[in-house]
């Protein structure tokens, strides 16, 4: 009988599984009532996070969508304008949550990832006092810039835009899921960059390992709205604390180990440049996006191929393919997608 095939899932770095330590920690932790504010876990937590950041406070959401659509709400009254990229996760994966529940008008700008030039963002704020126009209140950014590969905006860039906002009084949001990824990558200190944001969004359960769970950070005060907002979400959790430790776990263990995943997506990255379907110089942290249009494949085509060979990858479009590396890829398992990829493409 043929052996079992080798399982390395690429599809996604939500896929993670806690490790042993880190249940460990979460069946210890201690326990409190959250909504009160009596969990003293969810609490450390959420002070780490902040501290970590350069923010007075944080708020545990269950989900890294309503941190950010509390972000928003935060920044963004009903009826005014949120500026994002046109591929932005805060618009396009989040069900049109910030247009549901916080009747915010959105425009964007082309998607250009990493590739944000502020004077094209300038041209498009919308000054108040208009009688027939609603108001530019906020502008939110992605760091690492999910669709666009993981690509990272350059801290000129984002000091830039931070110039920008100071001077026409916006709010500035950075969607920071994978902004772990930008500083193992750039070494720009985590407070650096925090600090450059009215509020910031982050995920213990992407490339961290945690099972559930982001931090919004922003100032003492807006945090007391953002709890009334979270509640109003059904976001508000009772014995938080099991949940919190395998983030507080990931939160002190899992960063600087996010530099084997980004030398995994370059390994994949380099593996499958010749084919001519990722330029490897720009892959810089844990995303590898494959453009399948000058290949055979298309991007479901090449997903059930790999995946009777043992690997598991992604279609973000019809000609379009993602990897993704993480806590739960070997350096095996690399070795292997990369074999199994390259024999099919090339
Ligand atoms: C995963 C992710 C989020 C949060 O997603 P949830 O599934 O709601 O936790 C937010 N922004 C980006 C860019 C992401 O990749």
């Amino acid at each position: 009988m043929a052996d079992a095939p080798v399982v390395v899932d690429l599809r996604s770095d939500t896929f993670t599984k806690p490790t042993p330590e880190m249940r460990a920690a979460m069946a210890a932790a201690e326990v409190g009532d959250d909504v009160y504010g009596e969990d003293p876990t969810v609490n450390t937590l959420q002070d780490e996070v902040a501290a970590r950041l350069g923010h007075e406070a944080g708020l545990f959401t269950p989900t890294g969508s309503m941190a950010n659509q509390i972000g928003l709400q935060l920044l963004v009254p009903p009826g005014e304008e949120l500026l994002a990229d046109a591929d932005a996760h805060v618009l396009i994966y989040e069900m049109g949550a910030a247009a549901v529940y916080g009747g915010i008008s959105s425009r964007t700008w082309p998607a250009v990832g990493g590739g944000l030039d502020p004077a094209l963002v300038e041209r498009m704020i919308r000054v108040p006092g208009g009688y027939d126009t609603n108001a530019t209140r906020a502008i939110a950014v992605e760091q690492t810039h999910n669709r666009s590969g993981g690509t990272i905006i350059p801290l000129d860039t984002l000091r830039q835009l931070r110039a920008l906002c100071d001077r026409y009084g916006l709010g500035l949001h950075c969607d920071g899921a994978r902004l772990w990824n930008a500083h193992v990558a750039t070494g720009v200190p985590l407070d650096v960059y925090g600090r450059l944001f009215d509020s910031v969004s982050v995920c213990l359960s992407k490339g961290l390992g945690a099972p559930v769970g982001s931090v919004l950070v922003t100032n003492r005060a807006a945090i007391a709205r953002a709890r009334v907002i979270r509640k109003r979400l059904g976001g508000g959790m009772r014995q938080a604390g099991i949940i919190a430790a395998g983030g507080l776990y990931a939160l002190r263990h899992h960063i600087p180990r996010l530099a084997e995943d980004h030398a995994h997506a370059a390994r994949l990255a380099t593996a499958l440049a010749p084919a001519g379907v990722v330029d490897a110089a720009a892959v810089r942290t844990n995303l590898v996006p494959l453009d399948l249009t000058k290949t055979t494949f298309d991007a479901a085509g090449l997903a059930a191929a790999a995946r009777a060979h043992g690997v598991l990858i992604s279609q973000v479009s019809p000609r379009a393919a993602r990897l993704v590396t993480h806590l739960g890829v070997d350096s095996a398992g690399v070795d292997h997608a990369a074999q199994v990829l390259h024999d099919l493409l090339i």
